[in-house]
């Protein structure tokens, strides 16, 4: 079997396209969706994800304020910024870039952020929304997961997933997604971790595995059982034959040969991502403001 390929690109140009709407008739009533994200120092990826972001707000109609702090200031000066956004109306969505240098504590940043303001949707009142099965924000990363499922028709309900990873960012929310009583989750979940024995068996086992390790092509064909459907979520640069290049958490080549759907690295979980921080930035908006706001993807 040749497994069919989830299009995250083309999804994600859905998303967009959805995102773009829900501004317009957000503009209606007086209200522009506004996100600001805060870079500390000048950590180069930093600076290019936070680029991307800037670009894929402007595309969609959403203002994006690009705050920048020093560096080697003091850690109260990115929690005065933080908490001068919170208290700033105009804005609907505030995102601190991470890793944050040493002198900040990257918890403590997540805290005192406004959970109304939250859409990256890391602070402790979100996730734990997320986990009673009553999300106000879903993180980025898990919402593409979730809607890849949805777009590629993939039934959740009853299914065993196999979540490889148990990250905040990720892992864990992913997983409280997909245990949830709705149509896009009633899942069968298990997380496997560094200290699971025998991935392999468990691999074997499930109908969806989403691998999300940050470790090149750990995952391959032998793997997955025949039919099943694989998202990869890993991003990994190595080195091959001298030259540079992106590979996943799954060796793509042999794992299409077992599945039945595959997302390809790149061109798959990477570009929802970015979609659905827009998507939280409109639902943010919406909160703030009190309007209603229409996207597919939150139903
Ligand atoms: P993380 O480092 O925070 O967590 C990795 C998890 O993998 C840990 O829970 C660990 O227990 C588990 N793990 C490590 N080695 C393992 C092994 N041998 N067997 C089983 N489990 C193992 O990572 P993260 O932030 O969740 O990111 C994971 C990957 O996803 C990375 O490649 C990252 O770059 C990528 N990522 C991609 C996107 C995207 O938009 N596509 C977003 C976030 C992260």
């Amino acid at each position: 079997m040749t497994a069919a390929l989830i299009d995250g690109d083309a999804v994600a140009a859905e998303v967009r396209d959805e995102v773009r709407t829900a501004v317009e008739k957000l503009a209606a009533k007086g209200v522009t969706p506004t996100l600001a994200t805060v870079l500390m120092g000048t950590d180069p990826a930093s600076e290019t994800y936070v680029s991307l972001k800037q670009d894929d707000c402007e595309a969609v109609g959403i203002e994006a304020r690009d705050v920048r702090i020093d560096g080697d200031a003091p850690a109260d000066e990115l929690y005065e910024t933080v908490t001068d956004l919170n208290d700033d109306p105009s804005v609907h969505g505030v995102l601190v870039q991470q890793p944050l240098p040493d002198q900040v504590n990257d918890d403590g940043i997540v805290r005192a952020i406004d959970p109304r303001k939250d859409v990256d949707g890391f602070h402790p009142e979100n996730l734990g929304l997320l986990m009673r099965g009553n999300a106000r924000y879903v993180p980025c990363t898990p919402l593409g997961v979730q809607r890849l499922l949805v777009e590629a028709d993939v039934e959740t309900e009853g299914a065993d997933v196999v979540v490889v990873g148990r990250s905040t960012i990720v892992g864990k929310p992913l997983a409280n997604r997909l245990l949830a009583r709705d149509d896009s989750g009633n899942a069968t979940v298990t997380v496997c971790h560094s200290r699971t024995e025998d991935l392999t068996a468990k691999l074997r086992a499930a109908d969806v595995v989403v691998a999300a390790v940050g470790v090149p092509e750990l995952v391959d064909g032998s793997m997955i059982r025949e039919g099943a459907t694989v998202v990869d979520v890993g991003i990994n640069r190595v080195e091959r034959d001298g030259e540079s290049m992106l590979v996943g958490d799954v060796d793509f080549e042999s794992a299409r040969e077992a599945a039945g759907a595959i997302t390809p690295v790149p061109g798959g979980v990477g570009p929802m991502t970015r979609a659905m921080l827009l998507v939280n930035t409109v639902r943010a908006a919406g909160l703030v403001e009190g309007a209603d706001v229409e996207l597919a993807t939150l139903d």
